[in-house]
């Protein structure tokens, strides 16, 4: 896995903006936003996309959702709102093959797809 870019962030090989990290999960602000909010929450072991998650990574996503609900409440987007999402597979734009969860928001993000 060393030649995953996020795997290697995980590792402090690469720099981030990181917003939260516990023994399980880092975020960390993307480097190109679409978004005056734009930070990725990602599970540490290294996950190629939704498709790979296994029934027993049930509570690590779950947890993942946790840790994106308390960084937007930090991140002052609580009441305004925000997005949520995951790109799986080459219809969906994925680039990087490492498990991935979008937050977005500070702006009005218009319609899905
Ligand atoms: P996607 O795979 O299309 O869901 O999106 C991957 C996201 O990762 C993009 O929004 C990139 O801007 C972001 N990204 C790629 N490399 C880095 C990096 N080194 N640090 C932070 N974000 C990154």
């Amino acid at each position: 896995m060393s030649e995953c870019i996020f795997c290697k962030i995980v590792a402090g090989e690469v720099p981030s903006s990181n917003v939260y990290e516990d023994d399980q999960v880092l975020a960390f602000r993307d480097i190109n936003p679409e978004a005056p909010v734009h930070i990725l929450a990602i599970p540490k072991k290294h996950i190629a996309g939704l498709k790979d998650v296994s029934p027993e990574d049930r509570a690590l996503i779950g947890h993942i959702m946790t840790v994106l609900k308390e960084i937007a409440r930090d991140e002052g987007i609580e009441d305004s709102g925000y997005r949520v999402l995951t790109n799986c597979g080459p219809d969906s734009g994925q680039i990087v093959d490492h498990l991935h969860f979008h937050l977005l928001g500070g702006r009005q993000l218009g319609k899905i797809g």
